[in-house]
């Protein structure tokens, strides 16, 4: 039997998406220019195919100011094909609503940004929003981007003054020219624009391109073989590269600078990586939170647990805390921290978890809810359990097993998953993992609320 009527169908549609220019896929495109990072003036002009009214910057990140990411946006212009001028309204939290529905017609802006994130304060530090130094100007695509939720995929094309250039974690496509496939990668990335230092970092089939400035150049060797030796430690922990998506990416980038007036710190993004040291690596760096090989080692981790391991605020503890307690492990292994300080960390997070419950009866699984007031609870109290699980599973196997093995079955089970991981799931593989019953010990994940 046939269908003549649905055949005429599908080869009409197959005609119109091959023939009608209309019907082709239209993809945001945005050109970033900068002059000079001294002035701190990032100038975007983009075309856009909105599918509502509603343009917007990112939501998360900036919500402790009025007018979120917007607050750095000047001289914003909207137009039409024509060049006619469109009207807009600006909301709260960096939202535009367009005077017309321009649905299914390109539209063009052009604005400004003014790269002065640095001069105010921000509640995990400027390093996840935007700054410049001698060498460079760091930016988040959330300072940077107006963009719509709706987005597929959108070119960003760089014109950069010699002898410039731009790290990011996007696919390259032509040699100034980039792809972000869907408004998370486009605007939860870091890239680095300037005349800073690029290194490759191959290790197996990871590469990881790091951008650092002068501050940096002496640590280079340093700082280059802590990575590879890490990436390599947590390829065995997690028997496996970072990521086990077909749609991998082909590199990491970490932008890597030193303030001295910072306390120090790392965060991780959709590929990329902000680090700002609060010193120059020395080899005696002390162990501890802040120390230039725990914000390293720390983040490295994040591209298995955190990017790869999904997580949302009910398994925040597990994120952090887990990913705090093998980077310190890593330390260790790598003779980057004594046995004594090793065991100095631990009693120290207990405390610190102990101290943090009493304040706060938040449970494991309700901190991350909140993951700033509750820092003692996500971060201190997932590495103290941690601690335990380790201990437990090494109880029960005989010394056969420990954390390392519970690391490797959640990601053969959970790292090509969209979805985030569950706290039933990490018990689950917990007890698969040392063939007991850890009732008791999970009882601390979900207890008081
Ligand atoms: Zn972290």
């Amino acid at each position: 039997m046939s269908f003549p009527h649905l055949k005429w169908l599908s080869v009409a549609l197959a005609s119109i998406l091959f023939l009608n220019p209309f019907w082709a896929k239209a993809q945001d495109s945005y050109t970033v220019t900068v002059e000079d990072i001294a002035k701190r003036k990032v100038q975007v002009t983009a075309k856009l195919f909105p599918e509502s009214d509603t343009l917007l910057m990112s939501p998360f990140g900036a919500t402790h100011l009025k007018d979120g990411w917007a607050t750095f946006i000047e001289d914003l212009k909207i137009s039409n094909s024509e060049g006619e001028k469109i009207d807009f309204t600006k909301m709260d939290n960096g939202v535009f609503i367009l005077a017309n529905s321009q649905k299914n017609k390109p539209i063009h802006l052009s604005y400004n940004v003014n790269i002065r994130h640095e001069q105010s304060k921000w509640p995990f530090g400027y390093k996840e929003a935007a700054y410049i130094n001698d060498e460079m100007l760091m930016a988040t695509g959330n300072a940077l981007f107006l963009t719509r939720l709706d987005v597929d995929s959108a070119t960003v094309n760089f014109q950069l003054k010699q002898p410039y250039k731009v790290a990011n974690a996007w696919k390259q496509t032509a040699p100034a020219t980039y792809v972000a496939n869907g408004a998370e990668e486009l605007v939860w990335t870091v890239l680095a624009i300037g005349n800073f230092n690029l290194s490759e970092i191959q290790t197996g089939k990871t590469k990881i391109l790091l951008a650092y400035s002068n501050d940096l150049s002496a640590s280079k060797k340093t700082i280059e073989s802590t990575i590879r030796k890490a990436v390599e430690k947590y390829e065995a922990i997690y028997g496996s590269s970072p990521s086990k998506q077909p749609s991998a990416p082909d590199k990491y980038l970490y932008v890597m600078n030193v303030d001295t007036s910072y306390v120090g710190g790392g965060a991780a993004f959709t590929n990329s990586i902000s680090i700002l040291l609060n010193a120059t690596p020395a080899h005696t760096t002390k162990a501890g939170t802040t120390s230039w090989h725990h914000i390293l080692i720390h983040e490295i981790g994040h591209l298995w647990n955190g990017r790869s391991l999904k997580t949302d605020e009910s398994t925040d503890w597990f994120n952090e805390g887990f990913t705090d307690y093998l980077a310190y492990k890593v330390e260790h292994e790598l003779g980057l921290m004594n046995k004594g300080e090793w065991k100095e960390i631990i009693s120290q997070k207990q405390l610190g978890y102990s101290k943090a419950r009493e304040k706060n009866k938040a449970s494991l699984a309700s901190a991350g809810k909140d993951k700033g007031s509750n820092y003692d609870i996500v971060y201190s109290g997932g590495l103290q359990f941690a601690h335990k699980l380790d201990t437990e599973i090494k109880e029960a196997t005989n010394n056969k097993k420990g954390i390392s093995d519970f690391m490797k079955n959640m990601f053969a089970a959970y790292a090509s998953r969209e979805q985030a991981v569950k706290n039933e799931e990490i018990k689950a593989i917990a007890e698969q993992t040392c063939s007991c019953d850890l009732s008791s010990l999970f009882q601390e994940v979900k207890d008081q609320n």
